[in-house]
């Protein structure tokens, strides 16, 4: 077993959805609250940056460095890592400087990272300078791979799919928003070592599915291999379905909209305009097909993001939607 620090609260819920099922009259939904790991609004970098961060512990390192979006998840997470375990944090985020620092951006800065914008064809030659800056200042920074994805934070997913054995839900089938790769490919390792048998189905955010299976199976062997693990994957053995991303990454469609007010509607449960919105969108879509049936225990794995709704477009485009809003 590999070291690791804590940062999550854990075990993280698991809830029924009722009101959800009997409105979509499909099968019965539970949903698994990672949403609530509890580090700087929580999500699902916090488990795999449990592993990380031990990495850049166990080898001296004294800042966190690591990339994403404007309003990036991961890096919000990163930021909030990094000042629990008194680290410091360099964050390159791929895009123009907003006027206001709004969502994960905002808490980025009250968390206390230094943060870098560029634009993304040069944000690994960014990224690289500011590797070496902090070097040239003496210090061993600690490079955070893309969304965590890698065979170390990828071993957080796998420990999670033993920590959800252990609340003794018997789902059908799992589905979750996949971006970077690594959440699915921990959720597959755990699945493996558990003996998990049900469907691990990703909504892919952005990538097409043929290019994103190859970055499942990638980390994931790598993860078996340092599990001292024969066992090898290939590409067709990862489950994801790409239909709900056309719009493009970040963009919020209507089905999205859609989904994000059922759920807070029926529930009380908050998504994010960007990932979970998107996989409710096609988990909903994916029931009204008859694809998911009665009969059926699906679980939505929340991972987090839920920041970003207070970043602007996605207010502004969600209380529009909103039917009470304008009728005071
Ligand atoms: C990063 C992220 C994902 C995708 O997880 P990956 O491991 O990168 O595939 C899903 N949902 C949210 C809210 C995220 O921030």
């Amino acid at each position: 077993m590999i070291e690791r620090v804590s940062l999550a609260n854990l075990p993280t819920p698991i809830e029924r959805m009722p009101h959800l099922s009997e409105f979509l009259d499909g099968p019965e939904l539970f949903i698994k609250r990672d949403d609530l790991t509890g580090l700087g609004f929580g999500g699902n970098k916090t488990r795999k940056l449990e592993f990380l961060v031990q990495d850049a512990l166990t080898h001296g390192c004294q800042t966190l460095l690591s990339t994403g979006a404007v309003q990036s998840n991961h890096c919000r997470q990163v930021a909030a890592a990094a000042a629990r375990t008194g680290l410091k944090c360099t964050l390159v985020l791929a895009g123009e400087k907003p006027a206001q620092a709004q969502g994960n951006l905002m808490l980025d800065y009250l968390l206390g990272a230094r943060v870098i914008f560029t634009d993304k064809p040069s944000r690994d030659e960014t990224l690289r300078q500011a590797f070496g800056q902090s070097e040239s200042e003496g210090e061993k920074p600690y490079l955070i791979p893309y969304g965590g994805s890698n065979a170390i934070g990828a071993q957080a997913y796998a420990l999670a799919v033993s920590e959800l054995k252990a609340q003794h839900l018997q789902a059908d089938a799992i589905v979750f928003a996949t971006s970077s790769g690594g959440t699915q490919a921990g959720l597959m390792l755990g699945a493996l070592q558990t003996g998990f048998k049900g469907e691990i189905l990703g909504i892919s955010v952005d990538l097409p599915a043929s290019e994103f299976r190859q970055v499942v199976v990638k980390i994931l062997n790598q993860a078996l291999a340092l599990d001292g693990s024969n066992r090898v994957f290939t590409a067709d053995e990862v489950r994801v379905n790409d239909q709900y991303c056309a719009a493009g990454y970040g963009v919020l469609t209507a089905q999205e909209i859609e989904a994000i007010h059922l759920f807070a509607h029926q529930e009380g449960i908050l998504l994010d305009p960007v990932y979970t919105g998107r996989a409710a969108a096609g988990l909903i879509d994916l029931i009204r097909e008859g694809y998911f049936h009665k009969g059926q225990k699906v679980l939505f794995w929340h991972t987090g993001g839920t920041p970003a709704l207070f970043a602007e477009p996605y207010a502004s485009q969600l209380i529009k939607a909103a039917s009470s809003w304008d009728k005071v």
